[in-house]
């Protein structure tokens, strides 16, 4: 059983902190590579460092919608060079967040254009962010005049009308370990994902499944996403890990 964990930040002291632990317990629990996301260029660079020194990790640069009124043009700058480096599998992570509403939509609009410019000049997927934002999302892409695009709707929490609108788009989705929680509300979303566009992630440390719940998340509780989500489809967690695997490697090249 091979398991790719498509969204983690390995990079922040929750993890980092015991980083030999914690890629210890994931590979005991089957995972064998993680993707690891910055959220500005400081951690761009350290999810950059951590992929150069482990096998197991890959990287993800971008500006994360929260840090976008602080963002420069350098800031841009040093994102469209880092999406060269080898060991950079998708532009991430990117989008929009009016959830907490402490960044106003301007700065968010144009850091995620500019995002989504580099993830286009460099080939390479985007990983989308979308807490409280799917509709300005879907509509800011429409203004953009983009038909098709390549990449993970991650941690995907809206209804299934517009999960269809990312499948047409061309992307993938995924559902982390908000799917345990008893107040979780999208079940059509899930079972309306079709098995060749899902991926398995943690958002390690955030997002602790159950029975973990109340702990610092990590790779190796992935199986409790990957079991849930597996049960809710109706099928087996070996059919659910071979399909999101195969997928993983195809978007990610990983
Ligand atoms: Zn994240």
């Amino acid at each position: 059983m091979e398991i790719i964990d498509t969204h983690t930040h390995l990079y922040l002291p929750e993890l980092a902190s015991d980083l030999d632990g914690v890629l210890h317990r994931a590979r005991k629990a089957g995972v064998h590579r993680c993707i690891t996301l910055g959220i500005d260029v400081a951690t761009s660079h350290r999810a950059v460092a951590l992929a150069e020194q482990y096998d197991m990790i890959y990287a993800a640069v971008g500006i994360h919608p929260s840090e976008s009124a602080r963002a420069t043009a350098a800031d841009i700058e040093a994102i469209r060079e880092l999406a060269n480096h080898p060991r950079v599998v998708a532009i991430g992570e990117i989008g929009m967040d009016f959830y907490w509403q402490d960044v106003p939509p301007e700065p968010q609009y144009r850091i995620f254009e500019a995002m989504l410019n580099i993830a286009r000049e460099a080939d390479l997927p985007v990983v989308i962010h979308s807490r409280s934002a799917v509709r300005e999302i879907e509509w800011f892409v429409q203004e953009l005049g983009i038909t098709h695009l390549k990449g993970q709707m991650h941690c995907f929490e809206a209804e299934e009308l517009d999960a269809r609108f990312f499948l047409e788009l061309g992307m993938h989705i995924s559902i982390a370990g908000n799917v345990t929680y008893k107040g979780f509300k999208y079940l059509p979303t899930v079972r309306a994902i079709p098995l060749d566009r899902l991926l398995l992630e943690t958002d390690s440390p955030y997002l602790t499944p159950l029975p973990k719940r109340g702990q610092h998340n990590e790779p190796a509780n992935i199986v409790y996403v990957a079991e849930k989500l597996a049960s809710i489809k109706n099928i087996s967690l070996d059919t659910l890990i071979t399909h999101t695997t195969k997928n993983a490697r195809e978007l990610f090249g990983v």
